[in-house]
This record gives C-alpha cells, sequence and structure tokens, in this order.
C-alpha cells in the first residue's frame, strides 16, 4: 500500500490514478475482477454511483475520502468480500444491503427468480410465494418487483438474516407485500396471514459438504448459510420432503444445490411424488438448480 504515502512521482492522486493503482495492487494479490472491484471500493468512499466515477477521472479525493478507501483496499486485497466491506450487493439489477449475517447474493440464483416470476406471471389474479432459507431476502424482494400481483413470505432460520431481509425489503418499497419472519424450514410462521398452500416455493438453502473447501472470500460468510452436514444435503433433504403439503396443484418449486448433486437433489424431488424436475445450469454450464411441479 502506498498512494497518498510516499509518492515519488508527486503527481495528484486522481481518481483515474486510485483506480489503475489499485487494479494493479488488487492483481497482484489474486482478488477477482480487480477493476470492478476498485470501483466498488473508490465510489463507496467517494458516497457516488460507480458510473459518477468515470465523469470524474481528474477529480482529486480528499484526505478523509483517501484515508477511508485506502482502509478498504487493504481489506479486499486481505480477502474480505466486497459486499461486506460498502454494505451492499446488485442482485437482478437491484442494490441489496448485505452483513456478514447473511450471504452475499449470487448472480447465478437469479435463475431462481426466473422461475418463480415466470410462473407467478401465468397465473390469473393474485398469487402467493414462500422464499425460504431467503438471506438477504433478494429472491423474495426481486420476485415482487416483477410478479406485481404476488404475496410473499420470506423465512429465515436466522433471526438477524430476517433483520436484514426486512430492511431490503422495506428499501425497495415491497413491504405490504413481502412478510419477513423467522422459521425453520417450511413451517408457517405465525406472522403469515394467507393460506398455507404457496403458487410457489423458492429455494437458496445451504449445500455445501462440510469437507468441501470454500471459495476465496466465502469464509467471511455465514457457516450456517452455506454447510450442510457430510453430503452438503443435510438441509436439501427436509427441504424437499416438507415442499408438497405447501404447494398449491400446479404450483412450482425452484431450488437451488451445488456441483455434483443434481442427480440426487433430482432423486428427492421425485421421491416426494412432484414432477420429474427440469435441471437448470448457470452462466458457468454448471447444473445449478431444480424447477418442479406439484401434480
Ligand atoms: N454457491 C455458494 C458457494 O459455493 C453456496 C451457496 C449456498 O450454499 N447456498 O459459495
Amino acid at each position: 500500500m502506498s498512494f497518498c504515502m510516499t509518492d515519488p512521482t508527486n503527481e495528484p492522486w486522481t481518481v483515474l490514478r486510485l483506480l489503475d493503482w489499485t487494479k494493479g495492487y488488487f492483481q497482484r494479490a489474486g482478488v477477482e475482477s480487480p477493476r470492478l472491484c476498485a470501483e466498488i471500493l473508490l465510489a463507496h468512499s467517494l458516497d457516488c454511483g460507480r458510473v459518477d466515477l468515470y465523469a470524474r477521472y481528474d477529480h482529486q479525493p480528499d484526505e478523509r475520502q483517501l484515508a477511508d478507501f485506502r482502509e478498504n483496499v487493504k481489506k479486499a486485497a486481505g480477502g474480505q468480500p466486497t459486499a461486506y466491506l460498502v454494505g451492499h450487493k446488485e442482485f437482478y439489477s437491484l442494490s441489496f444491503r448485505v452483513t456478514p449475517a447473511v450471504l452475499i447474493p449470487r448472480p447465478e440464483t437469479e435463475l431462481l427468480v426466473d422461475q418463480a416470476v415466470a410462473h407467478l406471471r401465468r397465473q390469473d389474479g393474485p398469487t402467493t410465494c414462500w422464499d425460504v432459507c431467503t438471506g438477504s431476502g433478494c429472491v423474495a424482494a426481486a420476485v415482487a418487483k416483477h410478479a406485481p400481483r404476488a404475496t410473499l413470505l420470506a423465512t429465515d432460520v436466522s433471526p438477524e438474516a430476517v433483520l436484514v431481509a426486512k430492511e431490503n425489503v422495506e428499501l425497495l418499497g415491497l413491504a405490504e407485500r413481502v412478510t419477513c419472519a423467522t422459521a425453520d424450514l417450511l413451517n408457517v410462521p405465525e406472522a403469515w396471514r394467507g393460506e398455507s398452500l404457496f403458487d410457489a416455493i423458492t429455494a437458496n438453502p445451504p449445500y455445501v459438504a462440510d469437507g468441501d473447501e470454500l471459495g476465496a472470500g466465502v469464509e467471511y460468510e455465514p457457516a450456517s448459510a452455506l454447510r450442510a452436514g457430510q453430503d452438503g444435503l443435510a438441509v436439501l433433504r427436509p427441504l424437499i420432503a416438507a415442499v408438497p403439503e405447501r404447494l398449491r396443484p400446479g404450483g412450482v418449486f425452484c431450488v437451488e444445490f451445488g456441483r455434483g448433486q443434481a442427480d440426487a437433489v433430482r432423486d428427492l424431488i421425485v421421491s416426494t411424488g412432484l414432477e420429474e424436475p427440469t435441471i437448470l445450469k448457470d452462466h458457468q454450464s454448471i447444473e445449478r438448480a431444480a424447477v418442479t411441479r406439484k401434480k
């Protein structure tokens, strides 16, 4: 870390120069998407949008902003996730507040939103959707945004996560249609006033096997949102078993799972009497989600 300390060239630290320097520093430190990460952190320290940086390349941040940026650059180079440092993450083109109490939303999870929204929009009249293991509430909020006649229940076993989900739902102006509550899997919480059969259920449960290595930075995320026993199916198993009694006939269930779990998830789904699922691949062509229907 050298910027704004000893600088042999004595050139001013402009936005452009900070971004270039930090990108190189991140590259050497092995940070993923180094340029993007530098932009997100600098925009945060300057309290502006990432795109606003492009119009401010010659701008020279003040000492306080530089000190704030420098702190976060150090932490990011040490492996801390950018989303936790700035406190938000984009998902389905919406901005979500995130804290270390919740998993950072990932692009592959957008598959769940696509499936639920497509199904809910095909129905006439009002619909209901339950997003279980909601974490930050990203899936529930994105579904609510794009299925305007739907009422949603968003639950998580972690009360700390539910607080974050609630905050996101409120920030996005969706509190009237999305109820956030603490609940273990598909046990209907008292806060839910609707009926207990749903048109759609979505879930991104923990599914990483205890012995499996986590990706870079993932160790900063809540283990309870990631780990699921020796085979990674410890949550998927009881969750899938509980789906049929919560779905309306014709209702859809869409669930995310880990690499190599497609066959096991298919078997679990079929054994409950739900329809043979369609397996969906993520943007890296990895089998990542299953969508099925109640007959
Ligand atoms: N996809 C995440 C990871 O591998 C895991 C998310 C989850 O367990 N639901 O880091």
